[in-house]
This record gives C-alpha cells, sequence and structure tokens, in this order.
C-alpha cells in the first residue's frame, strides 16, 4: 500500500503539536507513531496466506498470482474473503464528527479508503496505548482498529494486554473462532443487527459488554464490525477471513510463542504495546509456509484449508451442539483446539521476542 504524501504526515504534526511545550520532543513522538503505524502496511502476506488456503493444490496456486500481480484478476467471489484477511489489520469504523483531522463523520473508513484519517487514529492509539490498558472506559472511547492493537482485541491477532493469562487470550481466540466459522458456514442464526453480546459465546458477550457506551452499541453490531450493513453474504465472508488471519498470527513469531519441539504448543502470548511496528513484515514467513503447505499439518495454509473444509461440508463447530445422527468427527472445535494447546493456562502475557522490538536507533 503506498504511504500517504509527506506533507500529510506534517499537517499531522502540526496539527497535534501545535501550542505545546518542548514542540520538538511532541513532534519527534508523533512522527515515530506516525511511522511506526505506517510501517506496519507493507506486504499482502496475509491474502496470499489466505488465498492458499483456499487453492492449496499445486494446479491452483496460479489462482492466487492476483495478490502480487496487479494485472490477474482474484477468482470469482472472492472479495469478501480477502477483505477478511486484511480486517484484523484494518477493521473500518465511522468516525462520529470530523474533528480529526482527514476524518469525515458518517464515513466508513478504512486503510485503502481514507490512509489520512486511519494514520491519525492509530497514532492517537499509540500514544494513548499506555493508559488504554486496564482502562476499560478510557478504551470504550475508541474505535476496533485501536483496540485490536493496543487494547483488549489484541486477540484478534493472537496478542493480549499485559496482564492477561494464557486461558483468558485462548477463551477469546477460541470465541472469535466459533463465531466467525459459525459466520462463514452460515450455521448460525444471527444477521447483521446482532451484537457481539446477543451470540451466546461467553467470552465475546463478557467483553462487549465491558466496552460498550450507552448510545454506541451499534459498534459490535456484526454488520457494522464486519463492513456490511446489508448484503449479509458479505459479511460472512469477511468474518471467515478474519479467522484465517488470527490463525495465521498465531504462527508468527512475534504474537504467540510456539513451543519449537511441538509448534502445536503455546508458551505465551504476546503483547503488542511495546513492540515495533514493523515486525510483521520482519518476521515474514510466507515463503516457508507456502513450500510445506501441503505437507506439514501444522502450518497456517494447512490449518486454513480444513477449515474452508470444514465450512464447505457444514462440520458442526461443537458436537455437543447437534442432534446425533448431525455429528461429523472430529467437531471444528476439536479440531482447532489441537493447536492451541497451552503449556501454562497461568502464563501472562509477554512484550515479545528481542528481534519484535524497536532497534534503539528506532527510539
Ligand atoms: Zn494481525
Amino acid at each position: 500500500m503506498t504511504p500517504p504524501p509527506h506533507n500529510s504526515t506534517e499537517r499531522i504534526i502540526d496539527t497535534h503539536t501545535k501550542g505545546k511545550k518542548n514542540l520538538q520532543a511532541h513532534r519527534a513522538l508523533w512522527k515515530r507513531a506516525i511511522d511506526d503505524v505506517i510501517s506496519n502496511k507493507e506486504k499482502p502476506v496475509h491474502e496470499l496466506l489466505t488465498c492458499l488456503s483456499f487453492y492449496p493444490g499445486e494446479d491452483e496456486a496460479e489462482k492466487c498470482s492476483f495478490i502480487n500481480d496487479k494485472k490477474k484478476k482474484a477468482p470469482q467471489g472472492f472479495g469478501g474473503f480477502l477483505r477478511g484477511s486484511r480486517w484484523n489489520d484494518d477493521p473500518s469504523f465511522i468516525p462520529e464528527d470530523s474533528a480529526m483531522l482527514f476524518c469525515k463523520a458518517g464515513i466508513r473508513t478504512h486503510y485503502v479508503r481514507s490512509p489520512g484519517c486511519w494514520i491519525v487514529m492509530m497514532a492517537r492509539g499509540k500514544l494513548a496505548a499506555d493508559d488504554l490498558q486496564n482502562d476499560l472506559e478510557q478504551e470504550s472511547r475508541y474505535p476496533l482498529l485501536v483496540q485490536s492493537h493496543f487494547g483488549s482485541f489484541q486477540f484478534l491477532h493472537a496478542m493480549a494486554p499485559d496482564g492477561q493469562t494464557a486461558e483468558q487470550t485462548l477463551a477469546r481466540i477460541l470465541g472469535w473462532a466459533e463465531l466467525t466459522y459459525k459466520l462463514g458456514a452460515s450455521l448460525d442464526k444471527f444477521d447483521s443487527q446482532t451484537r457481539l453480546n446477543e451470540t451466546g459465546i461467553p467470552s465475546l458477550v463478557e467483553l462487549a459488554n465491558s466496552l460498550t457506551r450507552p448510545g454506541h452499541e451499534h459498534k459490535y453490531q456484526l454488520g457494522y464490525m464486519f463492513d456490511a450493513s446489508r448484503a449479509e453474504q458479505r459479511m460472512r465472508d469477511v468474518a471467515f477471513g478474519s479467522l484465517l488471519h488470527m490463525i495465521q498470527d498465531s504462527f508468527a513469531p512475534c504474537h504467540t510463542q510456539r513451543k519449537a519441539e511441538d509448534p502445536r504448543k503455546i508458551v505465551a502470548f504476546y503483547s503488542y504495546l511495546q513492540q515495533s511496528g514493523n515486525h510483521h513484515s520482519k518476521t515474514d514467513l510466507t515463503q516457508q509456509w507456502d513450500a510445506s503447505r501441503l505437507t506439514n499439518k501444522v502450518n497456517p495454509i494447512y490449518i486454513g484449508h480444513q477449515l474452508v473444509l470444514f465450512k464447505h461440508n457444514k462440520t458442526p463447530w461443537d458436537n455437543a451442539e447437534v442432534p446425533v445422527e448431525d455429528r461429523k468427527t472430529p467437531d471444528v472445535k476439536t479440531y482447532l483446539s489441537e493447536y492451541f494447546q497451552l503449556e501454562d493456562p497461568k502464563a501472562l502475557t509477554k512484550p515479545g521476542a528481542d528481534f519484535c522490538m524497536p532497534k534503539h536507533s528506532d527510539l
């Protein structure tokens, strides 16, 4: 994605630092926050891993060449999954007023459509990140974009805020997997008006209740969240893409610490807070996953492909929920849980391995 023109970065910095004491220090702070949030948005890693999960066969891989070749077209009907595979990094939101630079009230915003507004919002979130930890009231004032990077929704990237136990994070990850798988496979009774706290999934109900401000209930409506207040199929496809993104992130070394001898086992979830925004590109393992996608079962492309097959076959999420004659083995929850075994359920979130942290020269 192309970064915004230099002069808009300057305008953002000017606007937010005008009249401040220690002007240079404030300018440097904003510049660093902006550079960091922009550097996160480089390679189409998730798009490729998602596409290969749909088309893993040797003879099918050509279908995914559109991702790195602008002249080629995506397979028909793939748009929602593609958007979904980016969604966790870039959930859209609708600014309520136009007070923020580059943001327009009532206009749905995400990076591609409105990079200026996106950058302002993310940079503000990054600078407020320390305050958002353990302050749900403050966090509730920010859109999902900020919550998913610096707050309670970090589990969308298989990460977690400081102070959370691995079992708490996993409950949210599996809650999200349940929601997005059921939506993707149309195994639910939800529609675009359903709110997260009406899904009956305990970890998501609790989360949404703790972050919903009176008068802002729409924020956790499925249609609002997944960009589709009208086209329901789009909402379902975006949700399923978001499931694949979360699984992919759980194999990224700066997101989740997996055991080297047995990567099905998780040692700890990391927090995004102190990490450098460009860790995504630095720890890019796409080629490695791609090369072993047909042979290695502990591989996000392989797991993604199994989820695509489950979706296609309408395999139940949890056998306990369906009549005996409709049960399939394994159910999706059992299958997925195999790749999220916790070494120590009480392990607390860690900041991240050394190579995920900003270099001294970045500071
Ligand atoms: Zn992510």
